[in-house]
């Protein structure tokens, strides 16, 4: 109900000025003509009464200007719809003869149109529609034109349009609420729809041992990067990291050992990376695969052996190694320079070329693409 009110205020309080501005606007109108057709005696009887309505609407149109605590708005319009009617109905009481009751039942008229169309509470409906008749009924009673009975009669009468206008502000309210409700369901089952789709985008592109991304993730930003950034155009290196013997550490320490392994290395390999640029996703069952963009081949080589090193220094036990006691990881390197334009693919495979060479030369090193292995450095 609090935000129903919220959402719709200033739609209503719209509307409240509008109609306070025609109401003022209609009264003067009128007063002007009736100054310039009627008897002079009995305009200026109207003149006084009449002049309560102006002030009384802005003093209104104001008020409903900004939101204002709900004590106060229904005491603005509840009191200045109170002394628009009481002034409607002098003006015609004050003019006497035939214009007692006319101005009665606009006074009824300028009732109803308020009662449709403010937007407000059914209590403060309901208070402009029992002020209304029982300011009709009020000033009946003193007509000399009728009697007791006549007067009593009419205003069962008007009670009853009143009535039926007041249900009718009911219903359109309790539409409005319906509507507001479903849209507010609306709206949590699009946000509902749209976590589910962040979570299963997510899980599309994690590998969800490592929880770094996996193979496909990692095609499509290639693409996306080769297609797009001409940065990345002007030079690229690609990294293509595997685990030695990881088949035989399987065999040793068993799979859990295996996975543990895994997520280790990839650790290792996110922390000697840039966090900011770099890219980094689990590429098959023990290889990963690293884009470095705007690195040259010595940068490249380094961060490279970084990885390597930090693998080697981590000291996770692999006993069915031939290389070491430990964990060691090969590492092909390819960079593609700004001069010549390779697609992903092709940096992959001369990465994956580098990587084969660096095994078949010993494996636990870095092998940068076309050039010769050098003397094997390390032995743990
Ligand atoms: P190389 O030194 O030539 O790279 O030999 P390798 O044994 O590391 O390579 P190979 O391709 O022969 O074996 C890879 C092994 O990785 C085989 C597979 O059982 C294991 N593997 C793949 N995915 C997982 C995984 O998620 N968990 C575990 N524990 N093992 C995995
Ligand atoms: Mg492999
Ligand atoms: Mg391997």
């Amino acid at each position: 109900m609090r935000l129903f009110r919220a959402r719709i205020w200033s739609q209503t309080a719209k509307i409240i000025r509008a109609w306070m501005i025609w109401v003022a606007l209609l009264d003067v109108l009128t007063l002007t003509v009736n100054i310039l057709i009627l008897p002079s005696a009995i305009a200026y009887r109207m003149i006084l009464p009449a002049a309560i309505i102006p002030p009384v609407a802005m003093a209104v149109v104001l008020l409903w200007r900004k939101p204002q605590a709900p004590s106060v708005q229904a005491a603005s319009l509840i009191a200045g719809m109170f002394l628009i009617l009481l002034s409607v109905a002098l003006v015609g009481v004050s003019a006497g003869g035939e214009f007692y009751e006319r101005h009665l039942n606009i006074m009824l008229f300028v009732a109803i149109t308020g009662i449709i169309i403010f937007g407000v509470p059914l209590a403060w409906t309901a208070t402009i529609a029992a002020m209304a008749l029982g300011l009709y009924l009020a000033f009946q009673l003193r007509n000399p034109a009728i009697d007791l009975g006549s007067a009593v009669a009419a205003t069962l009468f008007f009670a009853s349009g009143i009535f039926a206008t007041v249900a009718a502000r009911r219903i359109i309210t309790i539409l409005a609420q319906k509507t507001f409700l479903f849209e507010l369901r609306d709206r949590r089952r699009v946000a509902e729809l749209a976590e589910a789709n962040d979570r299963l985008a997510f899980l599309a592109s994690t590998d969800p041992l490592t929880g770094i991304a996996n193979r496909r993730w990692m095609t499509e930003t290639l693409n996306r990067i080769w297609g797009a950034d001409t940065r990345c155009l002007g030079g690229a290196a690609m990294l293509m990291c595997d685990i030695d013997y990881f088949k035989k550490l399987n065999d040793h320490l068993g799979h859990a050992q295996g996975d543990r392994c895994l997520v280790e290395v990839a650790k290792i390999i996110q922390d000697n990376i840039r966090r900011d640029c770099d890219l980094v996703a689990r590429y098959g069952g023990e290889e990963f695969l690293v884009l470095l963009p705007g690195v040259n081949e010595d940068e490249a080589y380094s961060v490279g052996e970084r990885i390597r090193k930090g693998v080697e220094a981590a000291a996770i036990r692999h006993p069915g190694s031939s290389v070491s006691r430990r964990v060691t990881l090969s590492i092909g390197v390819a960079v593609q320079t700004g001069d010549e334009a390779i697609s992903p693919e092709k940096l992959q495979g001369m990465a994956d070329e580098a990587l084969y060479r660096a095994k078949q030369a010993g494996r636990n090193r870095v092998l940068l693409y076309g050039q010769e292995p050098a003397e094997h450095k390390s032995v743990g």
